[in-house]
């Protein structure tokens, strides 16, 4: 299945150009206790619905960004670039509103 994934940087693209980088997931307070490390680094949510992820443009122009992405569809909600606190935003709810996204094809 193939769809459109908009760089921040360079506009629409097919999702080819792009490597996924996996979920956006909050960093543990430090020092984390090893139950929050461990689950920090190995366990994901996988959510079936809207979840926000990390993609790199490989393709174009080799910038790193958040994209909000439904895994049942592949519609793309929004993209944006990561912000320095984006390790620690536990999602949109905390974010500014992102650029609109691509229908899915
Ligand atoms: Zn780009």
């Amino acid at each position: 299945m193939s769809f459109l994934l908009t760089c921040p940087h360079c506009g629409p693209r097919e999702v080819t150009d792009f490597g996924y980088g996996g979920e956006s997931v909050t960093r543990p307070d430090a020092p984390p206790s090893d139950r929050a490390r461990n689950r920090y680094l190995y366990f994901r949510v996988n959510v079936a619905g809207v979840q926000r992820e990390w993609w790199y443009h490989r393709s174009g122009c080799r910038s790193w960004f958040i994209a909000e992405r439904d895994t049942r569809t592949n519609a793309v909600l929004g993209t944006e670039l990561p912000g320095a606190d984006e390790e620690s935003r536990p999602g949109r709810a905390h974010g500014a509103p992102i650029a609109p996204g691509t229908p899915a094809r």
